[in-house]
């Protein structure tokens, strides 16, 4: 299988290419002078499918669509024929041709996308492997949990405004 390696701030780090069966704890990132450390332990399930991620330990991933490397180009492509659609200019065989050739191309990319495994702490993906069936989609309540913490904004107060908060909470604390 193959691994998109994201670092613990989801900051790409490379692509990495393992054998699950081999279980490397030490992998070289692809075309990089750099290596990566994999968790094996416990990362696989009875039925040899992955279970948690083996980038930072995780036991919640989800499931997405992987799309081909054509897919932007064909969604501006799309956008382009939307466009010309609507500017009324879609009235000529070879255009209403090439409209259909683009829609034939996003079923295509639809019927080709595979199945890959995102990590929700990291982000790290997996590609190329069987997906086990209790991985879920993308789910809003897990990924809060997982969300970097936000950092708190500078406490920034006018003189008076302070003064103020000094003398309500002195007059809390003396009532
Ligand atoms: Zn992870």
């Amino acid at each position: 299988m193959r691994i998109e390696v994201r670092d613990a701030s989801r900051r790409r780090i490379g692509r990495i290419e393992v054998d699950p069966a081999r279980r490397p704890t030490r992998v070289n990132i692809e075309g990089a002078d750099r290596e990566v450390f994999l968790d094996w332990d416990r990362a696989l399930d009875d039925a040899r499918h992955l279970r948690r991620c083996v980038v930072c330990g995780c036991s919640e991933l989800f499931r997405a669509k992987a799309f081909p490397q054509v897919t932007s180009f064909v969604v501006v492509l799309a956008f382009a024929g939307a466009v010309v659609g609507a500017l009324g200019y879609a009235t000529t065989p070879p255009i209403l041709v090439a409209m259909v050739v683009v829609l034939a191309a996003d079923v295509v990319i639809l019927l080709l996308a595979r199945q890959r495994l995102v990590c929700h702490r990291c982000r790290s993906s997996y590609h190329g492997l069987p997906v086990a069936r209790y991985h879920r989609a993308w789910d809003r309540a897990v990924a809060e949990r997982h969300s970097p913490a936000p950092q708190p904004a500078p406490l920034r107060t006018s003189p008076r405004i302070r003064t103020w908060l000094k003398r309500i909470t002195r007059e809390r604390t003396t009532t």
